[in-house]
Parts: C-alpha cells; structure tokens; sequence
C-alpha cells in the first residue's frame, strides 16, 4: 500500500513538471508571436516618429517635412508627405 501512495505521488509529480514545461513554452511562443508583429512594428513607428524629416515619404520618396502614418487595407503602415495625404484621403486610409 506505501508503494502505491508513492508511485501516484511521483506521478502527480512528474504531471505537474510536464504541464509547467508545456505551459511555459507554450507562453514562450505566445511573446515571440506578438514581437514578431504588433511591438516591432510599433516601435519602428515611434522612431520614425521622433525623428521628423529623417523618414522619405512612402510614396513619393522625397524628404518633404513631418510625416503622416497611414493604416493601408493590408494592414502596412505608411508614412506619407503633406503632398501625399490627399491622396491618402481618396483612398479612405485610416491616420494612425
Ligand atoms: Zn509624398
């Protein structure tokens, strides 16, 4: 009867061990997921950002002053001149 009691002791155990190991990889994937899209992305954003006429515009490639960002339908970000933003506008682009 000892030896039962041990041998589901070790088992419950060993079964926290294994679902810890798996629940902290599966945390691990979640982060690298969202620094792959959203966080990068965003502070890509923010430098462009605190750095204004380093950036060419986005469609007209010329350095032309302060920078507008604009969501596309794919989902890509934009950075569009003065000159640019009304065509921007035609296209119904959300100002980030
Ligand atoms: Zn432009």
């Amino acid at each position: 009867m000892r030896y039962a009691v041990i041998m589901v002791l070790l088992l419950v155990l060993l079964g926290c061990i294994y679902f810890a190991f798996f629940r902290r990889r599966r945390d691990q994937t979640a982060d690298k997921g969202v620094s792959n899209s959203n966080v990068i992305s965003m502070d890509r954003h923010r430098n462009t950002k605190n750095k204004p006429g380093e950036q060419p515009c986005s469609s007209c490639k010329k350095k032309n002053g302060k920078l507008i960002f604009y969501a596309q339908d794919n989902g890509t970000v934009v950075g569009l001149c003065k000159d640019c933003r009304v065509k921007a506008k035609k296209r119904d682009m959300l100002p980030l």
